[in-house]
């Protein structure tokens, strides 16, 4: 059993050079190397439930989650975790468009093609879990509190409404919150996902989850790497401030 777990974030599944970007073949290879190393999906729920109860995480599990619901994410990704058996959840950002039908997109974000909601449904039917993404992307932090409201309450109804299914999980945009957008967060969802850099314990905060973005794996050695016992340093060395590390000089440069 293990104190801690990673949940990882990926965004768009494509070989542009981007931050967002993470190259189709090293997901693919990345997810058979985990796989056949033991590497087991938890759903991002079970995953909370043991941090709640305080009962340790199943060794080599981890939470998938991907925000902004790309199209890559139906083509590149779904196949693979098909094939592995593998859980993940999307953060969509829906708009404001309250009605939806399958051949519907989400509106685009980046210039990038979005997923439609015909392929969110089969994705649904198959072992793949849904949480918001508000309707527009904002940074919440700069919004007034009635906006916050609706960009989080909302974005929750559309989904469940086009789903038929409870919407339990959210991700902040830009992994950004303050007290607010956090307390709003609270009253909506049973938890939420930022971007600091860190894998969860029984001491995280639900509505504050860290993750490990999937730049910081995105090669295949970093792979290998999350089989070993040097995988929570890793992580550790890289969430401190990069000025920082270098006058210790140490820890991967970039
Ligand atoms: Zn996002």
């Amino acid at each position: 059993m293990a104190a801690w777990l990673p949940i990882l974030t990926f965004h768009a599944i494509d070989g542009r050079r981007s931050v967002i970007s993470f190259a189709p073949e090293v997901f693919r290879s990345g997810m058979t190397k985990l796989f056949e190393g033991g590497y087991r999906t938890l759903g991002l729920l079970e995953a909370v439930d043991c941090m709640r109860r305080d009962i340790p995480f199943p060794d080599r599990s981890m939470v998938i989650t991907f925000d902004d619901g790309f199209h890559s994410v139906y083509q590149e990704a779904f196949p693979v975790l098909q094939r592995y058996g593998m859980s993940a959840t999307v953060f969509l950002t829906v708009g404001e468009k309250a009605v939806v039908k399958a051949a519907d997109r989400l509106p685009s974000l980046d210039m990038r093609p979005m997923l439609s909601w015909g392929e969110i449904q089969e994705m649904q039917q198959n072992g793949i879990a849904f949480g918001a993404h508000t309707l527009t992307h904002p940074d919440l932090t700069h919004l007034p509190t009635e906006r916050i409201e609706a960009e989080i309450g909302k974005s929750k109804a559309i989904i469940e409404d086009a789903l038929s299914t409870p919407v339990a999980c959210f991700a902040y945009p830009y992994g950004r919150f303050d007290y607010r957008s956090r307390e709003i967060v609270r009253q909506n969802f049973a938890c939420a996902c930022t971007d600091r850099l860190a894998l969860i314990t029984a001491h995280s905060d639900p509505h504050s989850l860290e993750r490990v973005d999937a730049f910081y794996l995105r090669s295949n050695w970093l792979f290998d790497m999350m089989l070993t016992d040097l995988f929570p340093w890793y992580v550790k060395v890289r969430s401190i401030p990069h000025h920082i590390r270098r006058a210790f000089q140490f820890g991967p440069k970039r």
